[in-house]
């Protein structure tokens, strides 16, 4: 039977240790890094997230400044809100909080956030950074919790295969990118695969660690994966729960049951990459305050 992979373990500790660190540059030096979250709307999902990220900040000792606009505002004020915070310099890691309504073009907000606060990761210079192998950027949270629990439970990652299912620009694509560069926490030899493919698992059973972020239960059942690997499931999808018809369970992208037999480690859903997500934000942000006081990563 796999191992379980404990992200929530590995979440509390790596947040143990940035409230460690919190704390002693508040005592060093009077200041702590500030995370600014923008909500536009009322999304039930987004309000969840962004009230998420605002207990994670203060768990670790960062201020946190939420900003809530109306939906209706203009795509200007938004603008001229993130014009303000990349001005602040109590603000080290600015997150717009996505989908935004659709009016307001995402892309040009992403664009309009200083490329040195962008904690989500998802502004072209830091993705070109991650492609090119530059480590000096922010790796988007998702994929960047699923490379510190593959790096836990791998010994070594050179030359292991790593297949992704799903290319999107949240999850698949940053993972495979950076878990292609050659530094010590990647050097895989990595596959991507997606709808386009005739049979996803001719590639899922070459994986020595399979990625799964598709958006679908089922994708992967077990006998689409290789006899001992490691199996990252970032999905999150709500379906119906078979002991209670009444009520709902949240199930990942990957078959657990069939999968648990065959892998040797698997992430859980719940406690999986999902507690991993706002540490990574928060590791983020702690970088980002870093870089703008000059002290060493
Ligand atoms: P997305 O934008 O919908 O992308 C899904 C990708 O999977 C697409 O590239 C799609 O291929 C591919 N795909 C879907 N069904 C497939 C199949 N049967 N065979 C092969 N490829 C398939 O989703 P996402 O934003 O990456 O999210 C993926 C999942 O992760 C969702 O369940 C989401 O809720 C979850 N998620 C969790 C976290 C977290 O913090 N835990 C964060 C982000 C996302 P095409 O490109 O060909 O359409």
């Amino acid at each position: 039977m796999a191992v379980i992979i404990d992200g929530k373990a590995v979440a509390a500790e790596l947040r143990e240790e940035i409230a460690g660190e919190v704390a002693a540059l508040k005592e060093k030096r009077g200041l702590v890094p500030g995370l600014a979250v923008v909500l536009v709307g009322q999304d039930p999902a987004s309000q969840v997230y962004v009230r998420m990220k605002g207990k994670g900040c203060d768990e670790v000792g960062f201020a946190s400044f939420q900003h809530m606009l109306p939906s209706e505002s203009s795509r200007e004020e938004l603008l001229s809100l993130v014009q303000k915070l990349n001005q602040s310099p109590e603000v080290n890691g600015i997150l717009v909080q996505l989908p935004l309504p659709k009016h307001i073009d995402e892309n040009s907000v992403i664009n309009a956030i200083d490329p040195g606060k962008d904690v989500d990761g998802f502004h072209p210079v830091n993705v070109g950074k991650i492609v090119i192998g530059d480590r000096d950027c922010f790796y988007p949270c998702t994929p960047y919790g699923c490379q510190v629990l593959i790096n836990r439970h791998v010994q070594s990652l050179k030359g292991k295969h790593l297949v992704v299912v799903g290319r999107s620009n949240i999850v698949g694509k940053p993972i495979a990118n950076m878990m292609v560069q050659k530094n010590d926490m990647a050097n895989c030899v990595v596959t991507v695969c997606h709808t386009a493919a005739p049979d996803i698992g001719y590639y899922t059973r070459q994986g020595d660690i399979l990625v799964v972020a598709a958006g679908r239960p089922d994708t992967v059942r077990g006998d689409m994966i290789k006899e001992g690997a490691v199996v990252i499931d970032v999905g999150v999808n709500r379906v119906p729960d078979p002991a209670d018809p009444s009520k709902t369970k949240l199930v990942g992208d990957v078959n657990f049951e069939e999968a648990e037999r065959v892998a040797s480690a698997i992430t859980p859903v719940p406690g999986g990459v999902g507690p991993m997500t706002i540490t990574m934000l928060l590791a983020n942000t702690l970088k980002a305050f870093k870089l703008h006081h000059g002290i060493k990563a």
